[in-house]
């Protein structure tokens, strides 16, 4: 991905104005926290301010060495703490330790200890001892914490000791799309700023200026992807749109097909990413059922492409209601779910019963 600043975010312009008019006072708060939807830009965000601080002409040109460097994530005054990052130290940690060198990496849902105070093998840096460091380079470090409503309770509290009185040097970003989950004593030390989703004529003209996608498959995108590009480049990768069909088709239906079940099921599950944004959509499907035949209107429908069936569909309200619920609860048990191919697989029986 290339990042070259503020003019590279699609939208949030409210937020761009925000963060601007801090560094135009030059009263840069030591911690930010952007919140909202997952998928909207908010890492890319805190990216494009990162950029500005270290570019060697102060604008985040996206050409200088500074620039590249912090584009590429080699720059050593950005930290950036995300699934990928802990991926990586995590395989690295297990590859010296010999014996577990077959053993696949587990998905990784949780910050843990290690990531903030450092590892014991000291294979792992962590952020409270990388912070009392003066930036190598820069005027300042940055360190960019994802998700970080995932960090431990544990990990909190160490976090938490660094955020109330972190050397100056330091810029945090605490990227959240579940802030409740954040507590209360974290929150309260970051500078709030909230994203909110991009709109559809804004997706949608994403979709056809930058990636040169059709007007009707831009439109159909525009729609389906929840105010996220993220979202929206995922439906293009690979057979995503292809699945979708299916797996609408399916449901809308009522196949009965415990094969078909389990293949859908094996395809949607092999990756939090797209366990995510298929449940989204079969919400987004049944939200749909319900303006169709208990609203009875085609306004609002989010699926366009499935009205006709939606329409057609043998769903009365009191099994739309109850679809939604079983949604609700896998969404509520998938973090913590080990079987997540029979976990979906399930839950497809069940909506198609
Ligand atoms: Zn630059």
């Amino acid at each position: 991905m290339n990042h070259t600043g503020f003019n590279d975010i699609v939208g949030h312009e409210r937020q761009k104005q925000i963060i601007s008019a801090f560094f135009e006072r030059e009263r840069i708060p030591h911690a930010f926290l952007f919140s909202g939807q997952e998928g909207i830009g908010k890492k890319k965000m805190a990216i494009a301010v990162a950029l500005k601080i270290l570019c060697e002409t102060e604008i985040g040109c996206g050409v200088c060495r500074q620039c590249k460097r912090v584009s590429r994530m080699t720059h050593p005054d950005v930290i950036m703490l995300d699934r990928h990052y802990m991926e990586w130290a995590i395989q690295a940690q297990q590859k010296k330790a010999q014996n577990e060198s077959t053993e696949k990496t587990k998905e990784i849902n949780t910050i843990s200890i290690d990531f903030i105070r450092g590892s014991e093998d000291k294979k792992i840096r962590g952020i409270n001892q990388e912070v009392h460091r003066y930036p190598y380079e820069g005027k300042k470090r940055i360190i960019i914490i994802d998700n970080a409503d995932n960090m431990t309770t544990e990990a909190t509290n160490a976090f938490l000791k660094t955020l109330e009185e972190p050397p100056e040097f330091n810029l945090f970003f605490l990227i959240t799309s579940r802030e409740s989950d954040l507590p209360v004593t974290i929150r309260s030390r970051c500078t709030r700023v909230i994203f909110s989703p991009l709109s559809q004529g804004q997706l949608k003209q994403y979709f056809i200026d930058r990636l040169g996608i059709d007007e009707d498959k831009a439109g159909l995108l525009s729609y389906i992807s929840n105010g996220s590009i993220n979202t929206g480049l995922f439906w293009l990768e690979g057979d995503n749109l292809n699945i979708r069909k299916r797996l609408g088709e399916f449901i809308l239906r009522r196949t009965k097909s415990f094969v078909y079940a389990t293949l859908l099921g094996e395809y949607i599950s092999k990756g939090a990413r797209e366990l995510s944004i298929y449940t989204s959509f079969l919400f987004s499907l049944f939200r749909d059922l319900y303006l169709v035949k208990k609203i009875k209107t085609r306004e609002g429908v989010v699926n366009q492409d499935f009205l006709e069936l939606l329409e057609r569909s043998s769903y009365n309200i009191e099994g739309i209601d109850k679809a939604i619920q079983k949604i609700k609860e896998t969404a509520g048990i998938m973090r913590y779910n080990i079987n997540k191919w029979l976990m979906f697989e399930n839950l497809i029986l069940q909506l198609t019963r």
